[in-house]
């Protein structure tokens, strides 16, 4: 089945129906039609996997879709046209540009947690670099992904995409065929399968990972609206985005009460019982919801939250206090709504702390002290860093997003997302008359080397 799926979208793109920016246009357009007439539909199925609050899916997956094709549309032309580029003396007179085409046929793997975003963000750039695609959704988030199989056959040329659903089987059995670009979002274990696979045919990857993000506060902010946007950012989704502040780095000045107001921050955001708040997630499923109850073992003091119930999938949002760096909550990204905040003497011991650990994907600074935002900003590396706001670099396509070393490799969204997707060919025009080259003819004569020199020295 695969094979069949693989050879239509190679045949249609080999066909050439993918290349016309009309096409590209329409089909933009139609992913666009597709999610407005489908919102309510879109909501309830992504309800079903997560119990994601709907204005979340509105704004967090949905919008951002809308954005980002209503984005590239407008400029994908220009960024498909030629681009004159200089051309070496030794050719002159000639002419050069760079032009940008399609890879050709792109498999987009993608996770659970954005199941909408996290599928569609990527689609959207390939279709603007005029690609065939195949989507693998999340088996994980099993509504929601049938739900999108449904929507994309319904509304996309079905010649050039397709929704492959299913286990790590299909997906194996994808990582078998020659595809020209593979897009891969989510864990690092799965991610280094998938660049193995693709190794063996030479397939070039992009691999958006997570890790642990972490956010470093002092005593220069506003506490309140500090701990209001981190737990924004930790919370949202029940801490299940990769981006969330996993843990908080706090100076011993401001760590409590920071840790007090954060804990306040889930009353106001959430009410007295979050449980019965229609606008706190659940906890994707037994499996994830068991390892993160694990994690709650010798992870500090509790400030707020701890109560679990696994019939429900419910995890309270959780603030622990003086983590000690080897509790097991800071041994592996926590992906939930668990928030260890950890003492550090001051932004050094940080720094160092960060630099000790795998290169996160995100990290947070909440300091107004120039010298130590520059400090973070020179000494540490992340896929990106946000002062004072969590998640913000997300929600645009003028800002390239991915992670760097363990967090990942590459970046999309806008106009990294469709250079993701093209091939940038370089091409060179050198008229036939007058034949200029005949200085560079063997054999290499003393004049001949004499006029190379010369106008080199000119040039
Ligand atoms: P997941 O379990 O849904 O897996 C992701 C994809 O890999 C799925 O489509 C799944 O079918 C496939 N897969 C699973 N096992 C496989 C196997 N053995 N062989 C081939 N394919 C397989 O998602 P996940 O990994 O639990 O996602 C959570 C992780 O993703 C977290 O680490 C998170 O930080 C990261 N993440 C990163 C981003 C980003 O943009 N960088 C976004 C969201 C999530």
């Amino acid at each position: 089945m695969t094979s069949d799926i693989f050879s239509r979208l190679q045949r249609t793109f080999r066909s050439g129906r993918t290349k016309p920016l009309s096409w590209r246009r329409s089909q933009l357009d139609a992913m666009r039609r597709m999610l407005a007439e489908n919102k309510q539909a879109i909501i309830e199925a992504v309800r079903a996997d997560l119990g994601k609050p709907a204005s979340e899916t509105l704004l967090m997956e949905i919008d951002l879709v809308m954005d980002e094709a209503r984005f590239v549309r407008r400029r994908m032309g220009m960024w498909s046209s030629r681009h004159p580029k200089p051309i070496h003396w030794l050719l002159q007179p000639a002419f050069g540009w760079t032009l940008a085409e399609p890879k050709g046929v792109a498999l987009v793997i993608s996770p659970w947690n954005y199941p909408v975003l996290l599928s569609l963000e990527p689609m959207v750039d390939a279709i603007a670099a005029g690609n065939a695609v195949c989507l693998k959704p999340s088996e994980l988030s099993p509504t929601i992904s049938h739900l999108l199989a449904e929507l994309v056959a319904r509304y996309l040329d079905p010649d050039a995409f397709a929704v492959v659903e299913g286990s790590p089987e299909e997906t194996t059995a994808l990582l078998e065929k020659p595809f020209d670009h593979i897009f891969y979002t989510g864990g690092g274990r799965v991610g280094r399968i998938v660049m193995e696979a693709a190794a063996k045919h030479l397939t070039p990857v992009t691999l958006e990972l997570g890790g642990k993000s972490p956010c470093f506060v002092d005593h220069t902010v506003n506490l309140n609206t500090a701990a209001r946007r981190i737990a924004w950012g930790k919370f949202t989704n029940a801490g299940q985005t990769c981006v969330a502040p996993d843990y908080v780095l706090a100076t011993p000045d401001i760590a409590q009460m920071l840790a007090d107001r954060i804990a306040l921050a889930v009353t106001e955001f959430y009410g007295d019982d979050p449980r019965q708040s229609s606008d706190f997630a659940r906890i994707v499923n037994e499996r994830h919801f068991d390892r993160l109850t694990g994690l709650l073992a010798d992870g500090g003091r509790l400030v707020c939250g701890g109560q679990t119930d696994r019939a429900d999938r419910y995890i309270a949002p959780t603030v622990l206090f003086g983590t000690s760096p080897d509790a097991p909550v800071m041994r592996e990204e926590i992906f939930g709504p668990i928030l260890p905040i950890l003492v550090v003497r001051d932004a050094d011991a940080a720094i160092d702390f960060i630099n000790e650990r795998s290169r996160p994907l995100a990290a947070y600074v909440f300091s107004r002290d120039a010298e130590t935002r520059k400090r973070f900003e020179r000494d540490t590396s992340s896929g990106a860093l946000g002062y004072a706001i969590p998640l913000g670099h997300l929600i645009s396509s003028r800002l390239p997003f991915g992670g760097v070393g363990g967090s990942g490799i590459g970046a999309y969204h806008g106009k990294e997302g469709f250079k993701v997707f093209s091939h940038v060919k370089t091409v060179v025009d050198k008229p036939q008359f007058p034949d200029t080259l005949q200085v560079v003819y063997p054999p290499f004569t003393t004049l001949r080397q004499a006029l190379i020199r010369i106008v080199a020295k000119l040039s």
